[in-house]
């Protein structure tokens, strides 16, 4: 039997049923044949050892492949994992994958301190050094098991063969030297392909990530082909470390994630401020886009989701919350979509009433597992600056257009650089392939009007329509998906939504889902991170700080105050000295000082301060009230006034 291989150039290869990836590369070709590190087959990367049975699609992975990097990661952790054997011979290991930075291991029966990593790190290093060769090698499953009863007994290891591979005759162990791990794969050939190596910190974690079980140790590491690769990943990593929005978020006094609401966040005063400035500027730009607010419960029966789809398609039945409650199931909203749906249901429209807009700040819950919940960025609780379009199909191009232009703007207004993507149907889709077809040139066409660069991923959209992915890069060059633009055909479909065409009879409208901060959440966490706390005027919690150089002018200050209309100002704490109070200010991160002394308030003047540390004398300050309003509506950056008076002298 023969089965057909489609090759990433579109071409199609029919090899024999069973054959291997890299027997399949040496048919394309010997050259490949031999660089082969491993194949993406179906989406999936597996080692090149794996037959094929079936058509299926494969990428050939080499040295020189994105996917590399998780192949040489894995073996990064086999080498981690061998160290520690070496050391700590009583050490059992549960399970080690790679991750998008690197990779961990979660080991039991072992008590590690910073002093064990190091030496572990150090033996590592041997290992790489030695250049041992990775083999791999098949078991039956029974022998496996066996294996892991007497020779290297290991319940973790034991219980993945009863359970994941239950259904498997034969399983894979990869050996390098003396050590031996019961593994799927890929890897690399051999351990000196690593060319950089770090363990980076411990954590604890839960046996398949079940609180229930027991408590493992978690030892992130990471690995590069070259030494050079893993400095320059230390450095940003150290950077990004400083700007921790967590620390941060602690120290400006923003928010809390407290014990009695995992994941579910606490806004404080401070933090609300922020919040309310982020909301005000997405509401003045869902008014320009032609966006009515909405607002839609966050309690509603599970059958809404049930007819939308959402709970077959959109995750298991595990990311909702849901309960009982007199006979009818109920729980709490995980999106908006479908309160919106229903709003655009309750009426009549005809095409000349399209689009229909409906935009909500959206507080949402999904229950995410607790191991995954991060600061943040991983929360169970959030608000979305959700809205949905319901549009006619030829109505897509100008409608993703004028949001993309208002994107644009956001993101520059934010000092964030976007990368735009365009994901294309994949295997599984609703919808016919006319209306795919067309709607994804609608996408590209807005993309291109736009004069925007963007890269397509072939067969990446959601099953239920095409999309454009964006991403935020900020100052340090990481990327961040906060805001997104996606097309719908399903829940029309679904929901059985309609509008009336010129030609008086029913048509199916398009949904557009988008946001363009995400969630208030997670976007103030980047925005953290990317201005390292420091926001520009217009979002500081706290815009202008006064700082009376002693008591006798508390009721100038005071005076001063009040005369700041609009703005955020407070008066220092007066029970400390000038210098520490211009301390307490920087460390709060406020852009402006104001300073007064006997001489200001006798002349009626200001000094003023930055956060750059810039400093001007004898200021009206009527004018620099003019000047902050000024900078505030123009969201400039950086506080700017001091810099532009000063080249004005
Ligand atoms: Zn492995
Ligand atoms: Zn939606």
């Amino acid at each position: 039997m023969s089965i057909s291989v489609r090759l990433p150039d579109g071409s199609t290869l029919d090899v024999e049923e069973g054959a291997t990836v890299q027997e399949v590369a040496y048919e394309i070709g010997p050259g490949l044949g031999s660089d082969t590190v491993a194949g993406v087959v179906d989406g999936t990367l597996v080692a090149r050892e794996e037959t094929l049975d079936s058509d299926v699609s494969l990428e050939i992975v080499t040295d020189d492949s994105d996917e590399y990097l998780d192949a040489l990661r894995h073996t990064a952790a086999h080498v981690f994992a061998q160290a520690l054997l070496r050391l700590h011979p009583d050490a059992k290991l549960a399970i080690g994958p790679w991750t998008d930075d690197g990779f961990y291991y979660d080991i039991a029966h072992v008590d590690l301190d910073e002093d064990d990593l190091k030496q572990i790190e150090a033996e590592a290093h041997r290992i790489i050094e030695a250049d041992l060769t990775v083999d791999r090698l098949e078991m039956e499953r029974a022998d496996a098991i066996e294996y892991y009863e007497e020779a290297a007994p290991n319940r973790f290891k034991r219980e993945i063969l009863a359970e994941e591979a239950s259904g498997e005759a034969t399983v894979s162990f990869y050996e390098q030297g003396e050590f031996r791990d019961l593994c799927r794969g890929p890897h690399v050939r051999s351990t000196g392909e690593i060319g950089g190596f770090a363990l980076l910190e411990m954590s604890a974690a839960y046996w398949r990530g079940d609180e229930s079980n027991e408590t493992l140790t978690r030892v992130y590491g990471t690995a590069f082909p070259s030494e050079a690769e893993l400095e320059s990943f230390l450095e940003r990593r150290e950077a990004a470390k400083e700007r921790d929005h967590r620390r941060i978020g602690q120290e400006m006094d923003l928010f809390s994630i407290p014990e009695h609401s995992p994941g579910c966040v606490h806004f404080h005063p401070n933090g609300m401020r922020v919040r309310r400035e982020l909301e005000e500027y997405v509401r003045t730009k869902n008014e320009e886009l032609g966006y009515e607010e909405v607002w839609t419960p966050e309690l509603n029966k599970k059958e809404l989701w049930q007819k939308s789809g959402h709970l077959d398609f959109f995750g298991a039945e595990g990311e909702f919350y849901l309960w009982e409650q007199d006979g009818d199931e109920y729980g709490l909203k995980p999106m908006n979509c479908a309160n919106h749906a229903y709003l655009y249901d309750r009426e009549k429209w005809s095409y000349r009433d399209l689009p229909i807009r409906f935009s909500e700040f959206g507080t949402v819950y999904r229950n995410e597992q607790s191991g995954e919940l991060s600061g943040l960025f991983r929360v169970r609780g959030m608000t979305q600056d959700d809205g949905h379009a319901f549009i006619r199909p030829d109505q897509i191009q100008a409608e993703i257009t004028h949001t993309l232009s208002i994107i644009e703007e956001l993101y520059g207004e934010f000092g964030l650089e976007a990368v735009y993507k365009l994901e294309t149907k994949g295997d599984h889709s609703v919808g016919s392939d006319d209306i795919w077809a067309r709607a994804t040139e609608a996408l590209r066409d807005a993309l291109e009007e736009r004069g925007l660069e963007y890269e397509i991923e072939e067969g990446e959209a959601a099953f239920y329509g095409p999309k454009i992915g964006l991403d935020a890069v900020d100052v340090l060059g990481r990327e961040w998906t906060v805001g997104t633009v996606q097309l719908d055909f399903n829940i029309p479909e679904r929901l059985d939504l309609i509008y009336i065409g010129e030609d008086n009879r029913e048509h199916r409208p398009v949904m557009v889902h988008r946001a363009l901060l995400g969630t208030f959440e997670r976007f103030l966490g980047v925005m953290l991170e990317h201005f390292g706390g420091d926001f520009p005027t217009w979002l500081a919690p706290e815009q202008v700080r006064i700082l009376p150089i002693s008591d006798d002018q508390l009721e100038y200050a005071n005076a001063l105050a009040d005369t700041f209309t609009g703005v955020r100002v407070t008066i220092a704490d007066r029970s400390s000295t000038l210098g520490r109070k211009i301390q307490a200010a920087h460390d709060d991160r406020v852009p402006y000082m104001v300073i007064i002394g006997g001489n200001e308030e006798e002349s009626g003047t200001i000094s003023i301060r930055d956060r750059f540390e810039r400093e001007l004398d004898d200021i009206d300050p009527a004018a620099f009230k003019r000047a902050l309003d000024e900078e505030i509506a123009a969201k400039r950056l950086e506080p700017a006034i001091i810099e532009t008076w000063s080249d004005h002298e």
